[in-house]
């Protein structure tokens, strides 16, 4: 089947700019770069989810359903993405967050609220472990409900950003790209990112910036990746298998964890917050942005590469990690005297 032949629902605003980060490259004395703004995808403060949640929704209210249920923790931009989604095509939605309640919501929390979705909080359970629960009760209450993946990362969740690959080839003008960098999580931006560069013929090299380190007993990421984009490809009719050697999921910037926030992520918010105006979250696109800053100063980036940063979205947390932010970097007072 071709890209364009599965059911789809539109949530956002595309194509997203791409535009040049000159000032940012000139700091780092580094290769061009540029970004592709999917913070600004439109829903509800943006966000890669908004492009995957498309296909996903488009399934869901092709098999008639009405209710979403998804999972994730409780700064989870995918869910915040699923919850605006949800209360613009009218259906029911339940997110599973875990941990506990805190006493007062912020960020992406707060933002779940304001759409109006039911929160479960699953405490020490394990990610998506209490959905089919939820699932069971809405069937019992005359509901169709339609189980979104974490991360919206499923085969469906991957054809969107094959698609998007797409929408950057057609806006890339010739420039031609030797790395896409950006975070990845999940694994569907990645899947679906690699299926897009066979699909195009590409060479550029397609860098996922790991962020969180893996659960014992979990698959490895990286052979979820190719999993899930070996099951893209098949969607799509693409015959050859994704091989190890393709997939580059580079582990080297987990620092303290995951959204534990250090220089690398301060640093990088920074910088491209004062040379460019664009706003990065600590999580996410901030530790990615780190890993590209050190792998351009490290020379593994060299600098007649031409690249391209792609920016996740992740904005609304930053006010939730207000208070994980070394204030110091922010001042300028840790930043060189040439970044201040
Ligand atoms: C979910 C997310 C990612 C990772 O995307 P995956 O497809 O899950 O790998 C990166 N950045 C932000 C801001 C996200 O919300």
């Amino acid at each position: 089947m071709n890209l364009h032949d599965f059911p789809r629902t539109c949530l956002g605003f595309f194509p997203t700019p791409v535009v040049e980060l000159a000032r940012l490259s000139k700091l780092l004395g580094g290769p061009k770069i540029f970004m592709k703004r999917d913070d600004l995808t439109g829903l509800a403060m943006g966000g890669n989810k908004t492009r995957k949640l498309e296909y996903l929704l488009g399934d869901a209210l092709s098999q008639g359903c009405d209710a979403i249920i998804t999972a994730g923790a409780a700064q989870s931009n995918h869910c915040r993405q699923t919850a605006a989604a949800a209360a613009k095509l009218g259906m029911e939605c339940h997110l599973l967050l875990g941990g506990e309640a805190p006493e007062r919501p912020s960020g992406n929390l707060l933002l779940d609220q304001i759409f109006g979705c039911h929160i479960h909080w699953t405490g020490e359970h394990r990610k998506g472990e209490d959905i089919p629960e939820i699932f069971e009760e809405l069937l019992a209450a005359q509901k169709r409900p339609y189980i979104v993946p974490y991360g919206g990362s499923n085969e469906f969740g991957a054809l969107a950003f094959a698609e998007a690959a797409h929408e950057l080839e057609a806006q890339a003008k010739g420039r031609n790209f030797s790395h896409i960098v950006f975070a990845s999580s999940s694994g569907g931006t990645q899947a679906g990112l690699m299926l897009g560069r066979k699909m195009l013929g590409k060479t550029y090299q397609v860098v996922g910036i790991n962020i969180d380190k893996e659960e014992a007993g979990e698959l490895p990421f990286n052979r979820q990746i190719l999993s899930l984009a070996n099951r893209a490809a098949r969607l799509v009719g693409l015959e050859q298998e994704f091989s190890a050697r393709e997939l580059i999921l580079n582990s080297d910037y987990l620092g303290g964890g995951y959204a534990v926030i250090g220089d690398l992520e301060n640093e990088a918010i920074a910088m491209t917050a004062r040379t460019e105006g664009v706003l990065l979250d600590p999580v996410y696109t901030g530790r990615a942005m780190g890993g590209l800053i050190q792998m351009i100063r490290s020379g593994e980036i060299s600098r007649d590469a031409r690249v391209l940063f792609w920016h996740t979205g992740g904005t609304p947390s930053l006010f939730a990690y207000a208070n994980g932010l070394d204030l110091a970097w922010h001042t300028g007072e840790k930043l060189p005297p040439t970044a201040r």
